[in-house]
C-alpha cells in the first residue's frame, strides 16, 4: 500500500486528528499548521580548490507561543523545506510535553558535511550565522545541534555571533563544547533521556529491560547513547545500522566497541562476530526494544507489519508515519513518539542555556537527576493525556502539548 511521505503533512495529520478528538476551539489549528516565520538564506563560500560555491539555508520559527524558540540546526544534503517545517513543528510539541519555557524552531543547510574539508564547514558555518543573526538570540531562538553538526559547529556558530552582536553570549546556542559553557551531560542526553522514557514505559507496561534484545536504526549519537543506556541496564543490544549497512548478533554486540569501529573505519559494518544486516534490517528483526535512531518515515505501510519489538522508543524524529502508528496500536505494540522520547536533548540543551544565563555551573550528577525528574513528569503527565482521550502515546503527547500551547495563545491574546 502506497502513502505519502511528507513529515510536514503527517504532523498536520496527526495534529488535525488530535484537536478533532479534543474537540479544540479551531483557531487552535488555524495558528499552529503554518509556521510563523521561515527564513531562506543563500551562502556563498570559497571553496578550498579556490572556487565560489553557494549553498541554501533556513531557518524556521514554527510558534513562539511559550518563549524563545528553540531546535536543532541540520546539514545534509537533499534537505526538504517541507521536512525542516516538520521538525520545527514537532520542537514546538516536543519542548511543550516536558514543559520548556520555549517554542519549536528548525534550521539547515543543504550540503553533505562528509564531502567539506574542516575549513570549509567552519566558513559554512560562520556564514550561516551572520546569515540568520537577526533571527537568534538568547531571548528569540537559540539553535542546537541536529543531523550532521557537531559541538565543534556549534562552536564556530558562537564565535561568528559573538563578534557580531559584540556580545559574549553563551546561551545563544546550546551543544557548545563544554569549554566554552557547554553543560556537562548534553552529548548523552538524548539516548539518556531515551532510556529514563522507557523505564518508565517498562514499569507501566511490564516490559522488562534487564535481558531485554535491543535494535537500533542508525549508529550517531541518538543511537549509540540509547543503546549504551539499555547496554549498562543489563539488556543486550542486538543490532545496529548506518547508511552503509548494518550488523546482527543475537548474542549480544557490545556497543562501546561497535562505536570504537565506527570511528576507524567511519560505518559499523564489518564489526567482528556479526552477520551483516542492510540499513533498515533492524528495524524488523526480532527484538524487544526498537529505537529508530536515524531519520523519517522509516517504519511506514510497507515494513510496520513485520515490526516485532514490544516496544518502540523513538529517538529519531517522526520515524514512523501515520499509517504504519494505525497498524502499531492494531498490534498493541507500545511507541514512545519522538515528542516524547527523544527530547532529553533539548531538555539538557535547556539546562545549559540556564546555566549560561546564571554563570554557574551544574555537575554532571546534578544534570542527570534533573533530567531523569523531567523525563519521568512528561511520561506520567502524556500517559495521563493518553488516559483522559483514550488515544495511544503518541496523540496523547500531542494533546498535552496543543493544551499547554493554546493556553498560552488564549493568556497572549493570539486566540
Ligand atoms: P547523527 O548524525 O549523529 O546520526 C545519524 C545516524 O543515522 C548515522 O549513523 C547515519 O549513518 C544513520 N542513518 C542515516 N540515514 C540512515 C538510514 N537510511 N538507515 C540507517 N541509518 C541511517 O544524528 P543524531 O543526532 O543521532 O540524530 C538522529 C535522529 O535523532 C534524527 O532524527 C534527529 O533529529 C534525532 N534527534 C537527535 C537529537 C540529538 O540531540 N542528537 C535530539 C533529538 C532528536
Amino acid at each position: 500500500m502506497s502513502e505519502k511521505l511528507n513529515p510536514w503533512e503527517s504532523q498536520l495529520t496527526n495534529l488535525k486528528k488530535v484537536s478533532d478528538i479534543m474537540n479544540l476551539d479551531p483557531s487552535v489549528y488555524e495558528v499552529v499548521s503554518k509556521p510563523m516565520r521561515i527564513l531562506q538564506v543563500s551562502l556563498p563560500i570559497r571553496m578550498d580548490d579556490g572556487s565560489i560555491k553557494s549553498f541554501e539555508g533556513f531557518r524556521i520559527h514554527h510558534n513562539t507561543a511559550r518563549g524563545p524558540c528553540k531546535g536543532g540546526i541540520r546539514y545534509f544534503p537533499s534537505l526538504e523545506l517541507d521536512t525542516e517545517k516538520a521538525l520545527g513543528a514537532w520542537m514546538t510539541w516536543k519542548n511543550a510535553v516536558v514543559n520548556l519555557p520555549y517554542g519549536g524552531a528548525k534550521g539547515g543547510i543543504n550540503c553533505d558535511p562528509k564531502k567539506l574539508s574542516q575549513g570549509e564547514l567552519e566558513r559554512l558555518t560562520r556564514a550561516y550565522a551572520a546569515a540568520i543573526a537577526d533571527f537568534v538570540g538568547i531571548d528569540l531562538d537559540i539553535p542546537a545541534p541536529d543531523v550532521g553538526t557537531t559541538s565543534q559547529i556549534m562552536a564556530w556558530f558562537a564565535d561568528e555571533y559573538y563578534k557580531i552582536s559584540r556580545r559574549i553570549l553563551p546561551g545563544v546556542i546550546t551543544a557548545k563544547p563544554i569549554g566554552l559553557g557547554g553543560s556537562l551531560g548534553r552529548t548523552a542526553a538524548t539516548g539518556r533521556g531515551c532510556y529514563f522514557t522507557a523505564v518508565e514505559a517498562s514499569r507501566t507496561y511490564d516490559i522488562p529491560i534487564k535481558g531485554a534484545s535491543v535494535s537500533v536504526q542508525g549508529y550517531g549519537n541518538a543511537a549509540y547513547y540509547s543503546a549504551l543506556n539499555f547496554h549498562q541496564a543489563g539488556a543486550k543490544l542486538v543490532a545496529a545500522s548506518d547508511t552503509r549497512g548494518g550488523v546482527y548478533n543475537k548474542n549480544g554486540i557490545d556497543p562501546v566497541k561497535l562505536v570504537e569501529h565506527k570511528a576507524k573505519t567511519r560505518s559499523v559494518v564489518g564489526f567482528p562476530g556479526c552477520e551483516t544486516f542492510s540499513s533498515t534490517d533492524p528495524l524488523t528483526v526480532d527484538c524487544d526494544i526498537l529505537v529508530p535512531a536515524a531519520l523519517e518515515n522509516m517504519i511506514t505501510l510497507e515494513n510496520v507489519d513485520d515490526v516485532k519489538a514490544k516496544l518502540i522508543v523513538e529517538a529519531a524524529n517522526g520515524p514512523t508515519t501515520p499509517g504504519a502508528d494505525r497498524v502499531l496500536d492494531e498490534k498493541r505494540i507500545i511507541c514512545l513518539p519522538d515528542i516524547l522520547a527523544n527530547a532529553g536533548g533539548v531538555t539538557v540543551s535547556y539546562f545549559e542555556w540556564v546555566q549560561n544565563r546564571m554563570g554557574y555551573y551544574w555537575t554532571e550528577e546534578e544534570v542527570d537527576q534533573r533530567l531523569e525528574k523531567v523525563m519521568k513528569t512528561a511520561f506520567k503527565d502524556v500517559y495521563d493525556y493518553s488516559k483522559k482521550y483514550d488515544v495511544n502515546l503518541r496523540y496523547g503527547a500531542y494533546a498535552l502539548a496543543l493544551d499547554r500551547v493554546a493556553e498560552a495563545m488564549r493568556l497572549r491574546g493570539w486566540i
